[in-house]
């Protein structure tokens, strides 16, 4: 049985946990544990014939390890390419996208950052003020609409007029708010 501290009561007894420390220490480096995720699976490919290569799990002497093999490998054995540990690989990768966040790349990251958000702020400011023009005009057309009704009366092809630019106004209106909130 175990105890921890002597305090909490023994939960399995001593055969069940040596088994299951037995299963954590003997496997071999790079042997297969879990449930694996392949990180890379899909984002790297081939040096020989350029195919995608995905995550596999290989047994070998009742270990079973992980590998990135390539595609056309793996579906009909038309590359010759060397699969390679997961460990490895990812091990280069995730190095790699760590310098990248560096201290000396950060600060460069951030700017096209900011420049990506700058520019697509830009194009939501252009498409903004076209719609506010196009508003700005309908406004103008409804109002001489109105004098005309005011001196002329209302006849009935200027209230469908007037009621199609309302519309319209309305429409732009609601546009206008997307963009506001795009932005
Ligand atoms: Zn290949």
């Amino acid at each position: 049985m175990v105890e921890i501290g002597g305090k909490i009561p023994p939960i399995i007894d001593v055969d069940t946990f040596n088994n299951v420390q037995s299963h954590f220490t003997k496997r071999p480096p790079g042997a297969y544990t879990a449930k694996e995720t392949y990180f890379l699976s899909g984002l790297v490919h081939c040096g020989e014939c350029g195919a995608i290569m995905s995550g596999s799990k290989v047994t070998s002497r009742g270990n079973k390890y992980s590998y990135y093999r390539c595609d056309k490998q793996q579906r009909n054995n038309s590359c010759g390419n060397a699969r390679i540990k997961n460990e490895d690989i990812e091990a280069v990768v995730f190095d790699y996208i760590k310098q990248q966040f560096s201290d000396e790349n950060i600060p460069l990251l951030t700017e096209s950052i900011n420049r990506a958000i700058a520019e697509s702020s830009k194009e939501a400011t252009q498409e903004l003020t076209v719609f506010q023009n196009q508003k700005k005009e309908l406004t103008k057309k409804i109002y001489n609409l109105v004098s005309a009704i005011d001196e002329t009366g209302l006849n009935p092809l200027i209230k469908e007029k007037l009621a199609a630019f309302r519309k319209l106004k309305i429409k732009l209106s609601k546009c206008h708010s997307y963009t506001f909130t795009a932005i």
